[in-house]
Parts: structure tokens; C-alpha cells; sequence
């Protein structure tokens, strides 16, 4: 059987309540508590988490560490995956930058480009490799992920070339949609996307689903 999309995408917030909650040394919580700070019924996050099993005791809530550290497991957070960034323009450049990058050990192992100017340069300590490089150093890097930052007429033959380098899946920034082959995951990122979500719900707001 399969996971609903939003309940990955809730589980990463639960997790992220969850890691303050213990920053705060906050030993227990509850679903009413977590559904408060998520924004959802606390009836759906008992549904969401049990896709996985059965977490906490009935009446007495969750404990914090033990489901904080059940959703990473489940999330694949437990162990590192290794990263490569495919176009190193504004936004490729912005992200090897980023200084949380590494807060859930994402490892960035890779930068290319194709473009002469770029392919040679240092790079938040990385050297901007040609794209011809991807294959070998997907392979003695071992990178599992790829994150496409290419212009959208670019992002397929970005994607060809990381399938074929060997990446488990690819974080697709491009604003367009990418053909893979179905074993590979494609999340997009697309702040455009959210901006226009954002424009309809302002001029809509009677439209927005109700929290229950
Ligand atoms: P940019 O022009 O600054 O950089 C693009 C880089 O890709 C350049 O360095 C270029 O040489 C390189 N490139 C071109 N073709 C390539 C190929 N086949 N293989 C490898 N590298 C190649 O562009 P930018 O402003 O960084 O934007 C990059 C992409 O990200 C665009 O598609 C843009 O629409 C998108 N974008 C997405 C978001 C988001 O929220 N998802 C936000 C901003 C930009």
C-alpha cells in the first residue's frame, strides 16, 4: 500500500516541532500538542503516524526523543546522503552556500555546470566539475541525489544525465517537469509554484480548507 504525499510532508513538520521541543528539553508531548503547532487535527496525526506503527501509549502522549528519533528512521534521516548540484549559476551557487546544508547530513560531494567560465572554479569549497565529469565522480563519491538548478530548457538533459550517472533521485528546482524512469523519486522545489498558491488564497481566503 502506499503514503499519501502530505503525510511525508507532515512528518518532516513533526519532526521539526519535535527536534524544538527537545532543544527546549521537553521530555513529552501529545497529538492534540503536535496537531496545535502543525496546523492540523491532532485525528490526523495519529492517521499519519500510524502508516508506521504504533508510537506513544494512549493517554499518555508521546515520548519526545523516542519519536523524534522513530521519524527520522522513517524519514531516512538516520543515516547521510550524499549530494551533487547540477548548475552553478545564482541559485546553484546560493545553495553550496547555504550554511544548514549539512544539519541533517546531506553532504554536498559535487558541483558541475557546462558552462567553461564556471567549470573549474572554487565553490563553498567544491571545484565546479563539467557535467561530463557526473558519471565518474557519482561513482567514487557515491552520491545518491541530485539537485537539478539548470534553466528549465536545460533541466532534461540535466535529469538524463544524472539518471545515467546512477542518483537515486533528484531535487528538481527547474520550473518544469522532468522524465525519469519510475524508480527514481523527483521532488520540485518552486517557490514560483507557492507564490501563485499564495495570490489565489489572498484574494480567497474563504476558499482555504478549514484546520479542523
Ligand atoms: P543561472 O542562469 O544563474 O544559472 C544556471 C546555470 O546552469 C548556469 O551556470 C549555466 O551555465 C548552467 N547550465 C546551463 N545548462 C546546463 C546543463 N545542461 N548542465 C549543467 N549546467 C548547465 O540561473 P538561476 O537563476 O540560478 O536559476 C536556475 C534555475 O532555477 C532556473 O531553472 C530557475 O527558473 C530556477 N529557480 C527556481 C527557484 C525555485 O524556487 N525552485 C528559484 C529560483 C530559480
Amino acid at each position: 500500500s502506499t503514503v499519501p504525499t502530505a503525510t511525508i510532508s507532515r512528518l518532516v513538520t513533526y519532526l521539526r516541532i519535535l527536534t524544538q521541543l527537545e532543544a527546549q528539553g521537553i521530555k513529552k508531548t501529545s497529538s492534540e500538542h503536535l496537531a496545535d503547532e502543525a496546523q492540523v487535527s491532532a485525528f490526523q496525526v495519529r492517521k499519519d503516524l500510524a502508516y508506521f506503527g504504533r508510537f506513544g501509549t494512549r493517554g499518555a502522549g508521546y515520548t519526545v526523543p523516542t519519536l523524534r528519533r522513530e521519524l527520522r528512521r522513517i524519514l531516512g534521516l538516520t543515516r547521510s546522503w550524499s549530494a551533487a548540484i547540477v548548475g552553478m549559476g545564482r541559485l546553484g551557487e546560493a545553495i553550496a552556500h547555504y550554511p544548514n546544508f549539512g544539519a541533517y547530513d546531506f553532504l554536498l560531494k559535487g558541483a558541475f555546470d557546462i558552462d567553461p567560465h564556471k567549470v573549474g572554479r572554487e565553490v563553498a569549497g567544491l571545484t565546479v566539475q563539467h557535467v561530463d565529469e557526473l558519471p565518474r565522480v557519482v561513482r567514487e563519491k557515491g552520491i545518491d541525489i541530485g539537485f537539478i538548478t539548470v534553466p528549465h530548457e536545460a533541466a532534461q538533459d540535466a535529469a538524463d544525465a544524472l539518471v545515467r550517472a546512477g542518483v537515486k533521485g533528484i531535487l528538481n528546482f527547474a520550473p518544469t517537469v522532468i522524465d525519469v524512469p519510475k524508480e527514481i523519486h523527483v521532488e520540485p522545489v518552486d517557490f514560483l509554484a507557492g507564490l501563485k498558491r499564495l495570490s489565489f488564497y489572498i484574494l480567497n481566503p474563504q476558499l482555504r480548507e478549514e484546520v479542523a
